[in-house]
């Protein structure tokens, strides 16, 4: 395992996420992919656990240091249990950032404390049936009237779209210029469109969250007009490496129950671990796995110390979104039909990995990315 080193109180930490996890999120993982909904009971533990406060100043509840390291451990943790409730966390995060990053005094005053009660959750609302990869395509607007800002957009694949109180908005307010706004979920003018029937993560509310003549006092837009851009871009500094820990989880609890299965189903005599093909399969996994998570406590660290980590938050949410998909499509095959059938969470794991190399920009664009700073390296 990479070595790690924390402090007795993050090590706590994380002994007491990964009890919880295994203890009381584990056993509903099924369930909850079964059904589809949404559990705010389990939200409600991550808030009394102050997991979804970890970004926020100390003297509101989050950590001290090495928020994002910590941040990634416990999201891991958790996603090796259910990685529907994973999400959950890393939502909170990329929801809550823009404010934490660019909220004014005024502004911190208003909103610290309601984030810091763990009870409302947020919603990010970036991408439009446009423009997902290319977030510059964005069409929303906000038009500004008095000491009012008028939005219209038509956001979609709103992750907890449906249950936040809270949304941070993108929206244009000039040609090339975009600006994140504070905007609540009871305002008029706001209303939730379609849920998404997904493929994973089923037990994450994704929907589109429309905005119709939306009023928004200026009070609520986050930094100067035209700072949205560079407020999403460091967002992404911090959720890859969250979304390389989400995958990792993912597939670590695909090893586990392989190897487990490896050493128990026999063919032709002999336990499957036996049998070269599979072996080499796991030993590939874990491998991969070790691989991911030095490259995921990276880039981790990299913004837990403020170097820009662009091109290592890349590299980690790619390596580890593909990893997850290999290994739990191998984990299906080692159990062969029965990793076809809903009586082992292979499948599920299978599913649910699909969505890391597609969110917070797909692994195309982490491509893109690495290449550019490559590039730019290079001068
Ligand atoms: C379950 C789920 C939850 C999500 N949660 C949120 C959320 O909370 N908030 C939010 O704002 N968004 C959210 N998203 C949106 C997500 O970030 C986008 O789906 C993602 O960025 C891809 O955009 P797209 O779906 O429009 O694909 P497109 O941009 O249309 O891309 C389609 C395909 O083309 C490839 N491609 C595109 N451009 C290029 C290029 N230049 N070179 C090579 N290949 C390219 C892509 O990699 C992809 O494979 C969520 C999505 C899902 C599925």
């Amino acid at each position: 395992m990479t070595m790690i080193e924390l402090e007795e109180d993050q090590r706590m930490i994380l002994q007491s996420v990964e009890k919880i996890s295994k203890e009381r999120i584990a056993p509903l993982a099924a369930e909850i992919d079964r059904e589809g909904v949404f559990r705010w009971d389990i939200a409600r533990l991550f808030g009394e656990m102050g997991l979804l406060q970890i970004f926020l100043p100390p003297s509101y509840g989050g950590l001290e240091e090495d928020k994002t390291l910590m941040f990634c451990l416990c999201v891991e943790e958790v996603a090796k249990a259910c990685a529907s409730s994973a999400l959950t966390l890393i939502i909170q995060a990329v929801g809550s950032y823009p404010i934490i990053v660019a909220a004014n005094q005024s502004q911190r005053d208003r909103f610290f404390p309601r984030l810091a009660k763990g009870e409302e959750l947020l919603g990010y609302l970036v991408t439009e049936p446009y423009a997902g990869s290319d977030v510059a395509g964005i069409k929303g607007t906000a038009r500004k009237k008095g000491d009012e800002y008028i939005l219209n957009s038509r956001k979609c694949f709103a992750t907890n779209g449906g249950v936040a109180s809270l949304y941070t908005v993108l929206v244009k307010t000039g040609e090339k210029e975009f600006t994140f706004f504070i905007v609540e979920r009871d305002q008029e003018g706001v209303s939730i469109g379609k849920t998404e029937d997904k493929l994973g993560f089923r037990g994450s509310n994704t929907t589109e969250v429309i905005l119709e003549d939306v009023r928004v006092h200026e009070d609520n837009r986050l930094g100067e007009e035209g700072e949205g851009f560079l407020i999403a871009m460091k967002d992404f500094d911090m959720s890859r490496p969250g979304i390389a820990a989400i995958a990792l989880g993912i597939a670590e609890a695909a090893l586990d129950i392989s190897l487990k299965y490896a050493c128990e189903r026999e063919t032709f005599g002999l336990p499957l671990i036996k049998h070269q093909a599979i072996s080499f399969m796991l030993a590939d996994a874990a491998t991969e796995i070790e691989a991911g998570r030095g490259l995921m406590v990276e880039a981790a660290k990299q913004h837990d110390r403020n170097t820009p980590n662009a091109k290592i938050a890349s590299m980690a949410k790619c390596f580890c979104g593909d990893i997850a998909m290999k290994i739990t499509t191998d984990a299906v095959q080692i159990f062969g039909g029965y990793g076809y059938t809903k009586d082992y969470p292979v499948e599920r794991l299978f599913r649910d990995a699909k969505l890391t190399q597609i969110f917070e920009g797909t692994n195309q664009v982490q491509r893109m990315v690495i290449a550019r700073e490559m590039i730019e390296e290079m001068g």
